[in-house]
């Protein structure tokens, strides 16, 4: 492999920047030359690359969203499409993809190594750590700082009013955001789509909580959640149920996505860029790179788009127990 591109694909997240970094200058270390590829799948069709080196790459480690910015493309959902992609990097000399985005790019990554045997790696980018094959995504925890500092805020207001506040905040099908920053910000309850609390037993907690002395209460809301309701029906059937409530909604919205990436996010984000340049270097090819006990692994792209990411049930045990 002589030339490598890199590209961000799908919904941004903190940490795709400081993975750009570590890609371009694993292969500058390596003496493997880099492109940047902008706007996903979209610059590959249209050729749009530029040549980088371990300088292009100064200043953005501490940087929110993606310098190569990102798209969603249709065109390369189709094989007409796909076909150009192959001759564009074809053209260019590329001869191995770097993709960071969530499991829609990584489908489109497994579809162009099977369709072409074109050399595919995937790092794992989306705020929402729903990822089969890594304990973290990258921005993952990012976010939850994010989330943790916005609640803490919130809660101020709803006990120096004696509220209470349903917290909507994101996560698509999975509550990882919900239920990790919930326990974080000391939510009195979290609503996720893996567990259906079910709206009678809600309204009981809160009753419960109410009589042991609590003035103010949190309730963070999986923006996936199952319970029917979402979060401003919530509002309504709680103020309908229990009158001496008086309850507010707040949305938390693409705040979560954005901002410097946390430490940890900066480190993780290295060393994915490390593995998955160094794998490439060794012959592999159409697997993901994520972290596991502490460590590097590589997980097949089939798999990381086939399987589910699961709920840590000893965390849900933890929010049960925080919130007597
Ligand atoms: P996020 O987690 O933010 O949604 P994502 O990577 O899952 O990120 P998607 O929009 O699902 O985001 O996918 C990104 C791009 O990957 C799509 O716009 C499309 O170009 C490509 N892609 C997704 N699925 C396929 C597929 N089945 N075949 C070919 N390309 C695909």
């Amino acid at each position: 492999i002589k030339k490598i591109g890199v590209m961000t694909s799908g919904g941004d997240s903190p940490g795709m920047n400081a993975a750009i970094r570590s890609v371009v200058r694993t292969c500058a270390y390596h003496n493997v030359k880099c492109v940047g590829i902008y706007r996903g799948y979209e610059g590959v069709m249209d050729g749009d690359f530029k040549d980088m080196d371990a300088r292009s790459v100064k200043d953005i480690v501490n940087k929110g969203g993606t310098i190569l910015k990102s798209a969603r493309s249709k065109d390369f959902r189709t094989p007409e499409g796909r076909k150009i992609a192959h001759q564009k990097l074809k053209n260019a000399g590329v001869d191995a993809l770097v993709v960071i985005g969530g499991d829609g790019s990584f489908n489109g990554g497994l579809i162009f190594n099977q369709e072409f045997d074109f050399p595919v790696i995937g790092i794992p980018g989306t705020i929402d750590n729903d990822i089969f094959g890594t304990s973290h995504t990258l921005g993952f925890d990012t976010a939850l700082n994010t989330v943790v500092e916005c609640i803490d805020k919130i809660r101020d207001t709803a006990s120096s009013h004696n509220r209470l506040f349903f917290v909507e905040v994101m996560g698509r099908d999975v509550g990882h955001i919900a239920l990790n920053a919930g326990i974080g910000a000391g939510a009195e309850e979290i609503l996720i789509p893996e567990e259906n609390l079910g709206l009678e037993r809600l309204l009981e907690s809160l009753q419960r909580s109410k009589r042991s002395g609590k003035s103010s209460s949190i309730v963070v809301v999986a923006e996936g959640d199952k319970i029917g309701k979402n979060v401003f029906e919530l509002k309504d059937y709680v103020e309908t149920n229990l009158d001496e409530y008086d309850v507010r909604v707040s949305v938390l919205g693409h705040m979560q996505r954005g901002g410097p990436p946390s430490c940890f996010d900066r480190v993780l984000a290295s060393r994915m860029g490390v593995k998955a340049v160094e794998s490439l270097l060794e012959g592999k090819s159409s697997v993901m790179v994520g972290l596991s006990d502490g460590k590097m692994i590589l997980t097949p792209l089939e798999q990381a788009v086939k399987g589910k990411s699961q709920i840590n049930r000893e965390l849900l045990r933890v929010s049960e127990i925080m919130s007597t």
